[in-house]
C-alpha cells in the first residue's frame, strides 16, 4: 500500500511537497486553514482591479536556468506568460533629477560610465559583478542531507565562484557605495539600492538574474501563477483540504502519526511534514517539546523580514508617467508620512500597466508599500475602530503625495485597498507578519537550518521558515528536497514527472 504524508499548510511549499510527494506514489493531503491555496503567494480582486501580493520576479523563468526545472516539473512554465523588464527602479532626488537602475549590464555601466567617467574602475567592478553573478547556477537538486561525493566534487568546481560569493557577502551596499568619488553617485546609489546594510552579493546576484533575463514577471500575478501549481497537483491525484486549521500534531512514543484541527477531527499519516509558520508549529503544534538552545535562541531572538502596510490602488488610467520597472519609482515627499510612529521622507510606487490582466482596459493598479512595526499594529488591531480609521488615514495620505507628485492621479482612484501585518497574520498565520520568513544575512549564507526537529521522528519542517531568505523558489526547492529525503529515508529512488 502506498505510505502517507499530510501537508500542514497549502502555500506553495506544500503544494511542491504535494506534487512532489504525489510524482513519488505517496498517498499526499494537504490542510490549509484559508479558503484558497497559496499562502503570502497570492492576490486579491477588489471592484474588477486584482491587487498582487508577491510577484514583483521569479527566479527561473529562463530555460536553462537551475530554478527553471521546478517550474518545469510544478507545471507553471507550460502555462505562463513572462515579462522581463527593461529597468530596475528609478530613485529621483530632492532636485527631481531621476537616476534609473537599468537590468542590462552593459546599459547599465554606460549610463554610469556617462555620470561619472572618473568612477570608471569601480563601475567596472560593479558591472563585471554583475555578469559574473549572471552566469551563475547552483546545484539546486539534492538536499545537504543527501550529497555524496560525486555531488562533493561538482561543489570544489564551484569554488572559485564561492570564494567571490564570500567577498561580496561581507562588503555592505553602503560601504561599497563609498569607493566613488563623483558625490551624487556615490549619495544616490547608496540609496537607490535599497538598504545600505545589506550584503552587495544580494545586488549583484539580483541584477545578475535581470541582465541574464532570468527572473521575470508572470502575467497575471502570484494568483495566476498559484493557480498553476494546485491544477498540477490536483491533476496528479493530490487531496486538498480548506478551512481546516491545524491545531496539534499528534506525537507518540517521540514520533509524530497524525494531525488534530481546530474542529476536534484527526488524521494520521506515515510522514508529517509542516509547510506553515515556523512558530505556530514548533511552539504551539507541537507544544515546544522538541527545540535545543539554537532553535531557541533564533525564535528569542528573530532577524525577520519587517512587515509591510501595502497599498493598493486602482486608478481609472494607465499613468504611463510612471515608468515600468521591478521595484517601481522612488521619490522624495515635501510632507513626510508617518506610520507606526515612523516619518517615511519618500515613497515607493508601482505601476502594473505592464500586466493588463490585472485591471480593465486602459486602467492600471498602483502600489505603495511601507515597512512597518509589527508590534503598532498588533496593539492597534485590538481597537478596530482605531485600525480602521488608521488604515484609511494612511491610504489618503498616500493619495495625496501622489497627486502632488503626478497632479490630477487622485481624482482617477476608483479602488482603494489597504493590508497591514495583520492582514498576513489573519490570512496566513506567518509570525509577526513576516511575509518571507527569516531574513537573509552573512551570517545566514554559511549556515544551514535543518528540516528536523531534536528528539522527534516521522517529521520534517519545509518553506521559509527553515530557508532563510525564503522566496517562491525556494519553496520549489525546499517542497522538492524534503520529499527527496522521505524517498531516501523510505528506501525508494526519487523520480520527478513533467506535465
Ligand atoms: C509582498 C510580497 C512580495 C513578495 N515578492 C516575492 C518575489 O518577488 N519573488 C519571490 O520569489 N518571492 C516573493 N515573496 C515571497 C514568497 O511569496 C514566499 O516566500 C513564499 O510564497 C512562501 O511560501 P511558503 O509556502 O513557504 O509559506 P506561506 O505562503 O506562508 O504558506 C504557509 C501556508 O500555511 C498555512 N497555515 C499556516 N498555519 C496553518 C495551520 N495552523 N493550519 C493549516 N494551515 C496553516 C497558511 O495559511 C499558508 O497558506 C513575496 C512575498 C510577499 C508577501
Amino acid at each position: 500500500m502506498d505510505k502517507s504524508i499530510i501537508i500542514i499548510g497549502g502555500g506553495l511549499t506544500g503544494l511542491a511537497l504535494g506534487c512532489y510527494g504525489r510524482m513519488n506514489g505517496y498517498k499526499t493531503s494537504i490542510f490549509e486553514m484559508h479558503k484558497i491555496a497559496g499562502g503570502v503567494c497570492t492576490g486579491w480582486k477588489r471592484k474588477g482591479y486584482t491587487i498582487d501580493g508577491a510577484m514583483n520576479w521569479l527566479v527561473g523563468t529562463k530555460p536553462g536556468t537551475s530554478f527553471y526545472k521546478f517550474w518545469d516539473e510544478l507545471g507553471a512554465a507550460q502555462k505562463w506568460k513572462i515579462y522581463d523588464h527593461d529597468r530596475y527602479s528609478t530613485f529621483e532626488d530632492n532636485n527631481g533629477k531621476a537616476f534609473t537602475i537599468y537590468c542590462d549590464a552593459d546599459q547599465f555601466e554606460q549610463y554610469l560610465l556617462d555620470i561619472s567617467p572618473e568612477d570608471k574602475d569601480v563601475i567596472r567592478e560593479l558591472t563585471q559583478g554583475i555578469r559574473t553573478f549572471s552566469r551563475m547556477e547552483m546545484p539546486m537538486d539534492k538536499p545537504a542531507e543527501l550529497t555524496n561525493l560525486i555531488d562533493k566534487i561538482k561543489v570544489v568546481k564551484m569554488i572559485p565562484m564561492l570564494m567571490l560569493m564570500r567577498k561580496w557577502v561581507k562588503i555592505s551596499v553602503g560601504d561599497f557605495c563609498k569607493r566613488f568619488k563623483n558625490s551624487y553617485l556615490r549619495q544616490t546609489l547608496t540609496s537607490a539600492f535599497g538598504d545600505d546594510s545589506w550584503p552587495m552579493f544580494m545586488i549583484l546576484w539580483l541584477l545578475g538574474l535581470q541582465h541574464n533575463k532570468a527572473a521575470g514577471y508572470v502575467v497575471g500575478g502570484a494568483l495566476e501563477f498559484v493557480r498553476s501549481l494546485e491544477e498540477r497537483y490536483r491533476a496528479l491525484g493530490g487531496e486538498i483540504h480548506f478551512e481546516k486549521r491545524v491545531e496539534k500534531i499528534l506525537v507518540e512514543n517521540d514520533k509524530a502519526v497524525g494531525i488534530k484541527l481546530a474542529d476536534g477531527s484527526e488524521y494520521r499519516a506515515d510522514w508529517i511534514v509542516s509547510a506553515a509558520d515556523g512558530r505556530t508549529t514548533i511552539f504551539d503544534m507541537l507544544e515546544g517539546k522538541y527545540i535545543d538552545d539554537i532553535i531557541k535562541d533564533r525564535y528569542d531572538n528573530p532577524n525577520l523580514f519587517s512587515p509591510l502596510v501595502y497599498i493598493g490602488l486602482g486608478v481609472k488610467s494607465s499613468v504611463d508617467e510612471i515608468p515600468s520597472s521591478i521595484a517601481g519609482l522612488s521619490f522624495p515627499l515635501e510632507t513626510p508620512i508617518t506610520i507606526a510612529g515612523k516619518e517615511h521622507d519618500r515613497l515607493g510606487v508601482l505601476n502594473y500597466h505592464y500586466d493588463p490582466t490585472l485591471a480593465p482596459e486602459g486602467k492600471t493598479v498602483i502600489k505603495v508599500q511601507f515597512e512597518t512595526d509589527y508590534d503598532y499594529w498588533e496593539n492597534i488591531y485590538k481597537e478596530p475602530e482605531k485600525y480602521k480609521a488608521e488604515k484609511e488615514r494612511i491610504a489618503d495620505d498616500v493619495i495625496a503625495a501622489l497627486n502632488k507628485r503626478f497632479p490630477g492621479l487622485a481624482s482617477k482612484v476608483e479602488m482603494r485597498d489597504i493590508a497591514t501585518p495583520m492582514t498576513w497574520v489573519r490570512y496566513t498565520g506567518n509570525w509577526r507578519g513576516s511575509y518571507e520568513g527569516w531574513m537573509f544575512s552573512a551570517e545566514s549564507f554559511t549556515s544551514s537550518m535543518r528540516k528536523t526537529l531534536p528528539g522527534l521522528d516521522n517529521f520534517y519542517m519545509a518553506g521559509q521558515w527553515v530557508n532563510p531568505g525564503g522566496g517562491m523558489p525556494t519553496a520549489a526547492m525546499s517542497g522538492h528536497n524534503t520529499i527527496q529525503v522521505i524517498c531516501h529515508k523510505d528506501k525508494k529512488p526519487f523520480v520527478t514527472t513533467t506535465p
